[in-house]
């Protein structure tokens, strides 16, 4: 996905796209995925652009309006952030080892399917952390 490409489905909806915000955008493009706002914030300063904290977050967070980015809380210290569409997945996170899987999107697609058919909702599932207990930890729980 271009820059371009991406900055015009968002002035087709409406939006208006800042020079700050074309900055972010550029950024998690070319960082891909899991970017904390600290990780996006020095990005930008190493391109010379100086954005304070809350600046990138309320840019995260129309982002994240828009439909074009998802948050999601991995069971780390930071909440992460990454462009939607690019490469959908999800993670399975223990709760005990802390380890962080992936999953594929296609895990959802039931769900997604049945929300709409029976709740008439549409889901937005973009980047879905699932908190349970790995298969290592609980074999280590049986075993005492
Ligand atoms: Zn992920
Ligand atoms: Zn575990």
């Amino acid at each position: 996905l271009s820059i371009e490409l991406f900055l015009e489905r968002l002035r087709q909806r409406g939006e208006r796209v800042t020079m700050q915000r074309r900055q972010v955008i550029d950024v998690m493009l070319e960082h891909g995925e899991h970017l904390a706002v600290q990780d996006i914030q020095s990005c930008l300063q190493e391109r010379g652009v100086d954005l304070t904290l809350p600046t990138v977050y309320r840019i995260l967070q129309w982002l994240k309006g828009v439909g074009a980015v998802c948050q999601t809380d991995l069971g780390q210290d930071r909440i992460v952030y990454q462009l939607v569409g690019e490469r959908p997945h999800h993670h399975l996170v223990c709760l005990t080892c802390g380890t962080v899987m992936e999953i594929e999107d296609q895990m959802f697609a039931e769900v997604r399917e049945r929300l709409r058919r029976e709740y008439g909702f549409e889901p937005r599932i973009d980047h879905m952390a699932v908190f349970g207990v790995c298969e290592g930890c609980r074999k280590a729980e049986r075993e005492g």
